[in-house]
Formats: C-alpha cells, structure tokens, sequence
C-alpha cells in the first residue's frame, strides 16, 4: 500500500483519552506524520460530525475525545487547528456545547466556529452541477482534516468519510439541496463526490469506537464496531468500509455515482487495507430500512413505490415543530402533536427524521418493498 491510498483500520474499544491519543497519532504517523501533511503555523479546519444538538452519549456526533487527540497533535507541530461544523437546523453554539466541542476548544485555546458565509467552491469538469457554494472558512483553511463518525444514514445508507463533508454547505442551503436532487440518491452522491473531491481534505480520520446503526444517523443505537480508520481519501475509505459492513456495494449511492463517473477507487483492492483488522472484517450493522429492490431493476418511475416513507411515533411527538421546518419540499403539516405528510410531494430526503429530537419520526417500508423481500426470501429458499 503506499502512503497515499489505503486505509488504515486501528483497534481502539473505547474512549479513553490515552489510548485515542495513541490511535490518532498512528493516524498520522501511517501516513506521513503531522508534519508532513501541514504546516507550522497553517490554519488547519476540523470537519467534526455536528449533525444536531446531541450529547456524546447519543453516538451521533464526533467523540470530543477524538477532536481533543488531533488537535493537540496539531498544535504540537506547530499548526493552528480550530474546530468548525454547520449544523441543519440546530444553533451552532448550543449544539458544539452540547457535544462537547466547545469545552474542548475552551480547554486548548483554540476557536470553535460556526461555517457560515457560502463562496463557490471549485468543482471538478464532470460536475452535474453548475455552482456548489459551501462556507468560504473552508475554502480560506490551509488544510482539512475531515473527522466523520461512523453511522447508517437513512437516505445515503451509510454516513462515513465523504458525506461528513455535505457539512461545508451552509446551514439551510443543505435543505435546498435536498430539494433540488429530489428522489434520486445516485444524484445526491453525486454532489457529495464533488464536494469531497474540491474540499480535499489532507486526512479523513473516523470515529467508529461506538458509531450508530440502525436508524441513523441521530436515532439508531450504539455500536461498539471498536475502530479508528483513516484515510487520505475518504472515498477510498467509504467504500472499502461498505463491503466490511455487510453492504453490497451496488446498495450504496455513493459506489453507483462513482462507478459511473469511473473512478479508480471503485477497484476494491485488498492490498489497500493496513492495521489491526484485515480486508475480509466483518462489521455487524444493522441497516435503516431504507426499501432496495434487488429482484427489480432501479427504474425511475418505481422510486416512490421503492422507497420507505416516514412516519410519525405520535406518542413520542414533543410537538417541537422541527421536522416541519426542515423539510424542504414543504410536505409536511403539525398540528399540536399531530403530523400529516404530502406523500406526493415528499421526496423521502429523512430530514425530518435526522433532525427530530425525541426519535418520533420512523421509516416504513413500501408495500411493493415489503412483497418484494418475501419474494427473496424464497428465491434465497429454493437456491
Ligand atoms: S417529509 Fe421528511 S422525508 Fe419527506 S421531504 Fe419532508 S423532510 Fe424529507
Ligand atoms: S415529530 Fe419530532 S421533530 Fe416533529 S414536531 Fe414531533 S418531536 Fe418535533
């Protein structure tokens, strides 16, 4: 493997402050070291995972202990490391708090800020879209290390390295986005290889001593997958992480958008992977139940019927009004605790499901979805 391309996946079963440190410095050393991927006195931006205002607990967001470990590395090579997100929805200081952020940054002396103040970014020639604003802090940072938490993702099925970085648009802009794709995932990966591809961050660096799965990325459960993996590239590190999660890479958005614009990271290699698990790990996930089906062909006039929709846990419902908020195709009507969905206008985005504090908004699967799972189960019977 050389120093640029692989991933590199490190034992770590929990958070303790020593032993992340030891993990994050062999991060690092693996490729390179600090010193050569920044340098003295470069303003280095922290790409954390602050979806919302969750505590670290929750396993939504980055552990504050990881921060903690690269920033200090940082500062000890003589670069000037801040700690910067923008949330969906959230106050950016109340949620950074909340997750621990802010008290890491109070503790080193470093700033931890709100990205804010959209610049267009500058995309590759075989963009599908005409202008990508993200924040102009990005674009003015002399280096990015992109620090992801390791999840499912109810829209994108998983949430690793390349999607953290959906988080350099600002604020509202990443709803109108949203809208803009539509339906179509393969579409909205897209987007998200253009933006991971501009922004470039020098090294990816993911949180999945407990990540979360299941209904992620803010209301699935714990799991404890006990790894720290980091990466050059971040797609690289996606998709080698979604074959040793249980996923079939034709399942997941982000491969099928890569495939199509042929890019080299597609080709699975072995050789790729280095550190304390090999290639053929298994990671035991549990998926959202997002509706894929694998017995029909993926054709565009099937994709409602395909997809799961959201729903509401009324009982859960704090009448909080933020799903409605959110969502950007206006589908969506409170009333007290009560919650209608336009489902001809929804647009199965789950940002309303991403950004419900109490987990009242859940996904059910589409009765053509549902047929068709039994309909695999006895294919897989007779095979
Ligand atoms: S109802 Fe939810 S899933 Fe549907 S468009 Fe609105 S935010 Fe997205
Ligand atoms: S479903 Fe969730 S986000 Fe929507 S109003 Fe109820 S508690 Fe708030």
């Amino acid at each position: 493997m050389d120093e640029k391309g692989g991933l590199l996946l490190i034992q770590q079963k929990d958070y303790d402050q020593v032993g992340i440190d030891a993990a994050v410095r062999r991060a690092f050393d693996h490729f390179g070291g600090a010193s050569s991927l920044v340098k003295r006195g470069d303003r280095v931006l922290l790409k954390v995972n602050l979806v919302g205002r969750h505590a670290p607990e929750r396993r939504a967001t980055t552990d504050p202990s990881v921060v903690r470990a690269v920033a200090r590395l940082l500062l000890d090579c003589g670069a000037r490391p801040f700690i910067a997100d923008s949330p969906g929805i959230d106050a950016f200081h109340e949620a950074a708090e909340r997750a621990g952020f802010a008290g890491v940054a109070r503790e080193l002396g470093i700033s931890c800020v709100e990205l804010t103040d959209p610049a267009p970014l500058k995309t590759s020639e075989d963009s599908l879209f005409r202008k990508i604003d993200v924040s102009r802090l990005v674009l003015e940072a002399d280096a990015i290390v992109n620090l992801p938490k390791m999840k499912t993702h109810g829209q994108m099925l998983l949430t690793l390295g390349v999607k953290n970085l959906f988080g350099c648009v600002v604020g509202r802009a990443k709803a109108a986005w949203h809208f803009d794709v539509g339906f179509d995932r393969d579409r909205f990966a897209s987007l998200l290889l253009d933006i991971a591809g501009a922004v470039a961050p020098c090294l990816t660096i993911l949180d999945g001593v407990v990540g979360m799965d299941g209904e992620g990325p803010t209301s699935g459960r714990p799991n404890p997958w006990g790894v720290v993996a980091a990466a050059r590239d971040p797609l690289l590190m996606d998709l080698r992480l979604c074959r040793m999660m249980g996923v079939r890479l034709e399942d997941f958005p982000l491969y099928r958008a890569a495939r199509q614009r042929r890019l080299p990271q597609c080709a699975l290699n072995d050789a790729d992977v280095a550190g304390d698990l090999p290639p053929d790990h298994v990671f035991s996930v549990r998926l959202p139940a997002q509706g894929s089906l694998r017995l029909l062909p993926r054709l565009p006039f099937l994709e409602r019927a395909m997809t799961s929709r959201p729903i509401q846990i009324a009982e859960r419902c704090i009448g909080c009004g933020r799903c409605a908020e959110v969502c950007p195709a206006d589908a969506l009507i409170l009333g007290g605790r009560t919650l209608r969905f336009d489902y001809g206008k929804c647009i199965r985005c789950y940002c309303c499901h991403e950004m419900c504090p109490v987990r009242a908004i859940a996904f059910r699967e589409s009765p053509l979805v549902r047929f068709s799972r039994q309909i695999e189960r006895l294919v897989g019977w007779f095979r």
